[in-house]
């Protein structure tokens, strides 16, 4: 969703204004480098993709849905390209994902055989069921992650990121939280159950899209599976936002809150917030002594003698 100030903003670049523009391109440039840099060795390479992926978003506009916000739009443009460039292997968005599935491994596990294409929904337009289901399901994650955080239940949310976030084998995540295979199981159970049911207030019973999360009281289809997967890496769901990204850097976020995102940008290790982090540190690194700078330079010249 965009809030008002960010709808302001594209009124004003839909309108050809160059000042929006240029706002918009300083506000995102460096956490998208970033980002970019993280996955691709060659700096000119990666100057070059976000570049691109600022053309992208101007050509793409009049198609932007404001599902998400511009900046979870920009990187997802960022990284369909990234994909594109490595002629469609999987772009991994956790430094937990490089670790435990190795490029080739074909253990069937948790994770699709066929990754996920995580934005081309955004590129091409989809049919009207399948618009549908996305929705239904994008507002039923959400519902289940507030709710995790709503309780401070970051313990369960944790595990429940690694499952649909990430995509890691209940093992894998077993291992990583300390605790039982079952358990991880059960909590899977529970949160599919969740999403069901929230599917079926939102979508008729007999439509193709309940069917999809439905399967009677059998497994949810692995076609569902993935379609979570999607969504949340697509609209990163469960994200820290930028401002509480910053306040864990000053260490002035409560305790609950503080271990959950040390756990998503380290121990996961989700490159849009870490990316976002690498902004950050550079702003505060620099940014505040340059202002300063100019300022000092702008109040004083006058008194400066020739
Ligand atoms: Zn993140």
């Amino acid at each position: 969703m965009l809030t008002e100030a960010e709808q302001y903003l594209l009124e004003q670049i839909r309108s050809g204004k160059q000042d929006a523009w240029s706002q918009l391109v300083d506000r995102y440039q460096g956490r998208l480098l970033a980002f970019a840099r993280s996955k691709v060795r060659d700096g000119a390479e990666a100057e070059d993709l976000v570049q691109d992926t600022f053309v992208s978003f101007l050509r793409s506009l009049d198609n932007f849905r404001s599902q998400a916000s511009l900046e979870t739009y920009l990187f997802s443009i960022l990284r369909r390209k990234i994909i594109d460039l490595y002629r469609g292997r999987r772009v991994n968005v956790c430094l937990l994902q490089d670790g435990l599935s190795p490029d080739g491994e074909s253990d069937p596990g948790n994770l699709p055989l066929a990754a996920p294409d995580p934005t081309a929904s955004w590129y091409a337009r989809r049919d009207e069921d399948h618009d549908l289901k996305r929705s239904a399901l994008a507002a039923a994650l959400t519902d289940l992650i507030e709710g995790y955080k709503r309780e401070l239940n970051f313990r369960d949310l944790q595990i429940v990121e690694m499952l649909f976030y990430c995509q890691l084998r209940n093992k894998d995540i077993s291992q990583t939280a300390g605790v039982t295979v079952n358990h991880v199981a059960v909590i899977k159970h529970r949160c599919l159950n969740q999403i069901r049911e929230q599917i079926l207030r939102r979508l008729p019973r007999q439509s193709d899209a309940a069917d999809l999360f439905t399967g009677a009281d059998g497994p949810v289809p692995e076609a569902a599976d993935s379609m979570i997967a999607e969504i949340w890496q697509e609209r990163r769901l469960s994200c820290p936002k930028r401002s509480t990204l910053g306040a864990w850097m000053l260490g002035t976020l409560e305790p609950a809150w503080t271990d959950y995102v040390r756990f998503h940008v380290e121990r996961l290790g989700c490159r849009f917030c870490r990316a976002n982090l690498d902004d950050l540190e550079q702003q505060t690194a620099t940014e505040p002594a340059q202002t300063f700078r100019d300022r000092i330079l702008q109040s004083t010249i006058g008194f400066l003698k020739n």
